[in-house]
């Protein structure tokens, strides 16, 4: 396989290139052409083995660049991750020029403000933080299309399980929705069913 196989543009796959990517990996090949195709996915996968670029590949190559307004939305539980993930989007969108802004507490919030008046097409952020931005009016919902839940486990365990509801809820309804975790407990599992639907299953 390679990702030429795949309905992606030029510069997305220049970006690949430039990245050294010259396959996909395992979650990549079958996430890819499901995510392309709009539709929720659940997948079951660990870290390394290229999950981000998974969900950031499709999202890059779906935003529309000339929108103004934020379209796709990805909640990872810590801050470090937040920030890997920005960087790893951010150089895959490189040629598309994709605008990515991270979220996150213990940063001054009107930094991150007046980032969000600009052009941003994808956000990345931890919940609490976002869900501030969300209630305070500075980050709007109206556009996103793509919701991201990465290391699901991870963030119930980490009690953001009210914060995530409430910006699910707070969403279009109309969006689609990937959720990646390592392990599915009971809550991870009712998340998936109250809020995705008929997701397609992945396990890697
Ligand atoms: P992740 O599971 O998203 O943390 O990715 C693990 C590592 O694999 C990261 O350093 C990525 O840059 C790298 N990676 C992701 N996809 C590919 C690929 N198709 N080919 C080579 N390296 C990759």
């Amino acid at each position: 396989r390679h990702f030429t196989d795949y309905p992606l543009s030029e510069e997305i796959v220049r970006a690949l290139n430039s990245l050294g990517y010259e396959t996909p990996t395992k979650v990549q090949t079958e996430v890819i052409p499901v995510a392309l195709v709009k539709k929720d996915l659940v997948v079951k996968s660990q870290t390394g083995s290229g999950k981000t670029a998974a969900y950031g590949i499709p999202l890059c190559e779906l935003v529309d660049w000339n929108e103004n307004k934020p379209q796709a939305l990805i909640l990872t539980p810590t801050r470090e991750l937040a920030l890997q993930v920005k960087e790893d989007i951010t150089n895959i969108g490189r040629f598309k020029r994709i605008k990515v802004t991270s979220l996150y507490g213990k940063h001054p919030f009107h930094i991150q403000k007046a980032e969000l008046k600009q052009r941003t097409h994808i956000v990345v952020g931890t919940p609490g933080r976002v869900l501030d931005h969300i209630e305070r009016g500075t980050l709007s919902l109206e556009r996103m299309a793509y919701l991201v839940i990465d290391e699901a486990d991870e963030m119930l365990n980490m009690g953001f399980i009210e914060q995530v509801q409430s910006i699910i809820q707070a969403l279009p309804s109309d969006r689609v929705t990937m959720l990646f975790s390592a392990t599915f407990p009971d809550d991870v599992d009712q998340l998936s069913r109250k809020y995705m639907d008929h997701p397609v299953n992945i396990e890697i």
